[in-house]
């Protein structure tokens, strides 16, 4: 526990983690929004053998299932020869992140450009949004029921978009402090229309919008996210770690997925859980506050033979679960508000969070002893490497995670997940070994046998 990773690694072993990466690279370059994630996780799982849930009659030991809530929630599972009432293994992260949503009404002219009002999603640093290439994916409904799937500014061939930041020379007060969510809008065009009267520079980006189908009012009904553009990368001279967006949860959720699709005839029934909504705090139908998890494991329990509720009860109180979350590793260009002591290092494994919360545990799903103590179990025998850690200093640090909200089906779960820097930011950074510690961890949950 504790230690360097690097200590421990053949050179063949380094080579299967960084091998891992190449997958995780893609998924989150293809991945960058909810709705995205759930497209290339359904891929993923059919190619694996899993089956929407609702063309299915009846589910055997043995059987791969999933169930997708509104395009931007999911559950995966693989069905175990044990009776349901017994539990289940999950681990569950979130694929929602940071990021820059646009106003139900966002086109508008200004200083002879074009321009889209935005209303940032989640906790964001503000000026890291400006003066940086950003793209534009989502989707627009229109009232005849069909969508218009966008994904803009990640072709080499594409523009991109982007926020204008002022010159320092212009800059009385610090970046930090000056610039506000209503500034954060994204400039799309400087070309006047020659039909217009006026606003003609938005008169001539609302013909390019027409040619795709879309008029102004359909925006309201739309759902665009603004995102950094480009690829995940190697980061480091010694490519040890990758540079992406949205890493904050998909460094999670990509290695449950891929230790899901190893479990083939398992006693436990093994779940795996994708939620939308974490970053502002859980809610909507979408977040893990929705019934949408509990529904489907209703739905399972159906599916596998008889239904009652008291079975259901039994089953979600006899789970165990990883809430599977990022956590803040310790960094030397911001050490205050780090104890170098308590906190995750980059390079030392999956980063085991007893308990969230901030300033006295407040808000924290607080992990039971014993469950941790077979966890270590599990993790030593399998000779995962592992660390423990707190989010900052006492009074610093904090943060929150879907674990509290599972907790209340009386289940026992702990977070578990991959130190990250410059958390929340555009790009996100992360060490190749943990990501590959972390998928190796939650294989050997899913496989372990809990007893009821
Ligand atoms: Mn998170
Ligand atoms: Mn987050």
């Amino acid at each position: 526990m504790n230690k360097n990773v690097y200590e421990n690694y053949t050179d063949a072993k380094l080579k299967q983690a960084y091998q891992f990466c190449e997958g995780y690279k893609t998924f989150i370059t293809n991945a960058k929004t909810e709705r995205e994630a759930i497209i290339e996780t359904v891929k993923l799982a059919e190619s694996a053998g899993f089956k929407n849930i609702n063309n299915i009659k009846k589910l055997k030991a043995g059987d791969k299932v999933y169930a997708i809530n509104m395009d931007k929630a999911m559950v995966l599972a693989v069905i175990g020869s044990d009776d349901l009432a017994n539990g289940l293994n999950i681990v569950g992260s979130h694929i929602d992140s940071p990021r820059l949503d646009l106003k139900a009404t966002p086109l508008y002219e200004d200083g002879e450009l074009c321009m889209l009002d935005t209303h940032y999603y989640g906790g964001i640093k503000k000026y890291q949004w400006t003066a940086t290439p950003l793209a534009i994916h989502g989707i627009v409904c229109k009232k005849d029921g069909s969508k218009i799937r966008i994904c803009y500014g990640e072709k080499e061939d594409d523009a991109v978009l982007g926020i204008s930041d002022l010159l320092p020379h212009l800059e009385k007060e610090k970046r930090s402090e000056v610039i506000t969510g209503e500034e954060l809008n994204l400039i799309v065009g400087l070309t006047p229309s020659k039909d217009a009267k006026k606003d003609k520079v938005k008169a001539n980006i609302l013909n390019i919008l027409k040619q795709q189908g879309i008029e102004e009012d359909d925006l309201f009904s739309s759902e665009i996210e603004i995102v950094p553009a480009g690829k995940a990368r190697d980061f480091g001279l010694d490519k040890s770690m990758v540079i992406g967006y949205g890493q904050d949860d998909k460094v999670c959720a990509y290695p449950s997925l891929m230790a899901l699709f190893n479990i083939k005839k398992p006693k436990r029934t093994c779940v795996c859980l994708l939620v939308d909504k974490e970053e502002i705090g859980s809610v909507g139908a979408t977040g893990m506050e929705s019934m949408f998890f509990e529904n489907t494991i209703a739905d399972i329990i159906a599916l596998t033979g008889e239904y009652s509720d008291l079975k259901l009860r039994h089953c979600l109180t006899n789970s165990k679960m990883l809430s599977s979350d990022v956590t803040a590793g310790y960094d030397p260009n911001r050490p205050a508000p780090f104890n170098k002591a308590t906190d995750a290092f980059l390079g030392h494994g999956v980063a085991f969070c007893k308990y969230t919360g901030s300033r006295g545990k407040s808000g924290a799903s607080d992990a039971n002893p014993e469950y941790i103590a077979k966890l270590r179990k599990i993790l030593d025998d399998n000779k995962i490497h592992y660390q423990a850690t707190e989010m900052g200093k006492v009074e610093a640090g904090g943060g929150g995670t879907i674990a509290y909200i599972m907790a209340k089906y009386d289940m026992d779960v702990i977070d578990a997940g991959v130190p990250v820097l410059s958390m929340h930011a555009p790009w996100e950074i992360t060490a190749k070994v943990d990501i590959y510690e972390t998928y190796l961890a939650y294989d050997a949950f899913y496989k372990f046998e809990f007893k009821a």
